[in-house]
């Protein structure tokens, strides 16, 4: 008889120090936040979560969230598991739940104050949970699958940058099919020149690629930056920096891949159901117009186990003498310039009919199709799952992709 008060007593203990340290809480009510909220466990401090993204609006592998009620110096134990609901949208992934290893990073993003984002330390995966200890430095933690960028921070990146460079000026590319501003930025030398080789780099057609943006940001700083080959870059071309393509899921926390209708990455056809990518064809039909489309960069992440960022490329029967030539010098420059700490992969991959069915739907080959045969169009996947893919990595890699561009359109491509 003595067992059971002796329990009760504890768990009355238990509960009254957690009383006592206060509840806490998990909050989801803010831009691109996604998390549903398996259990709670006070004493220990334990959140296990799922993704909240809906299915229909793309994989459910992208999660954020705060966490409130803690006290400077608490351990706190997030674990991640994923959602058991299979996926609805087209692709081959259909009617299967997404597989664990796309929502739980070895190390996840953590901020102390919504703003700076760390990697944790390593999670530890057991039973099909990833468990990530992090310590509080005040009463809120906020976590995420990845270091965010939501549709605010690329509001605010494009219009600094536009007030800080001569002659540049910060657009909206359109209004998303839900309403909402998509921003863009247009780099251009104050100097007038009609015939100007343009430059387009896009990010985050697939929402939870949220690293695509950090290196689409660190690509529009150098490029708007005072170096005298960005500089001299801005005097000769003209540059378009989209920052985040699929605006509703990420400001919404869906994952945006292989969404329904269509994806956003297999809309590029003469009729398009995607805002954004309308008006980007809009722009990018113009400048072919024009002859003077020069490089086409699509930004992405890749798959779970791909540890080195590397590019896609058009099939090699689709390309031209003088666009073949123009791909391989680019691809040689971005090697010499992306050395690190994420090093591009020394092989490019290729995305044509043996990768999709719907290859030609894809950005990069429907930009290749309608440019004018020595334009270049690619897309970069920058490797999501190691020590280096923080915010300092993928900025350094995307600044290395603009002094790539640099030295490539030093000379000129349109022959
Ligand atoms: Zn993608």
């Amino acid at each position: 008889m003595r067992t059971v008060p002796t329990t009760l007593t504890l768990l009355s203990l238990a509960f009254l120090n957690s009383f006592a340290r206060g509840e806490i809480s998990v909050r989801t009510d803010f831009e691109g936040a996604s998390a549903k909220v398996v259990s709670i466990g006070h004493a220990p401090r334990t959140v296990r979560i799922t993704p909240g993204g809906d299915p229909a609006r793309g994989w459910p592998c992208w999660w954020y969230l705060r966490i409130d009620g803690l006290a400077k110096g608490d351990t706190l134990t997030l674990e991640v598991v994923p959602l058991d609901a299979p996926l609805v949208g087209p692709g081959k992934n259909r009617g299967k739940p997404l597989a664990a290893g796309w929502c739980q990073p070895a190390r996840a993003a953590v901020s102390h104050d919504g703003k700076k984002w760390q990697q944790t330390e390593p999670g530890r995966a057991r039973e099909g949970v990833m468990s990530y200890k992090v310590q509080a430095h005040g009463e809120s933690l906020w976590l995420a699958w990845g270091p965010p960028f939501t549709p605010k921070d690329s509001a605010e990146l494009v219009e600094s940058l536009a007030k800080k460079c001569r002659g540049s000026e910060a657009f909206e590319l359109c209004q998303s099919n839900g309403g909402r501003p998509c921003p863009a930025l247009r780099l251009v030398s104050e100097r007038p020149s009609e015939r100007r080789p343009g430059v387009w780099i896009q990010a985050r057609q697939h929402a939870w690629e949220s690293g695509s943006s950090w290196v689409c940001r660190g690509a529009a700083e150098w490029l708007a930056s005072d170096d005298r080959r960005a500089a001299a870059l801005r005097e000769k071309a003209e540059i378009t920096i989209v920052p985040i393509m699929d605006i509703d899921s990420t400001a919404t926390g869906n994952g945006g891949k292989e969404c329904l209708p269509q994806d956003h990455n297999r809309d590029w056809t003469d009729r398009p159901h995607h805002a954004e990518v309308a008006a980007a064809q809009k722009h990018l039909r113009q400048w072919a117009d024009e002859k003077r489309l020069a490089l086409f960069v699509d930004l992405h992440n890749p798959g779970p186990g791909d540890m080195q960022p590397f590019f896609y490329c058009c099939p090699d029967s689709s390309l031209t003498e003088a666009g073949r030539t123009n791909l391989d010098r680019f691809l040689t420059l971005c090697r010499g310039e992306m050395n690190g700490p994420l090093a591009l992969a020394d092989k490019p991959r290729t995305s044509g009919p043996a990768y999709d069915p719907l290859w030609r739907q894809m950005s990069k080959n429907w930009v290749a199709a309608h440019a004018p045969p020595h334009a270049v169009a690619v897309t970069l996947e920058s490797a999501w799952n190691t020590p280096d893919s923080t915010t300092d990595g993928y900025r350094r890699l995307g600044e290395q992709l603009g002094q790539a561009i640099a030295k490539f359109l030093r000379e000129d491509v349109r022959k």
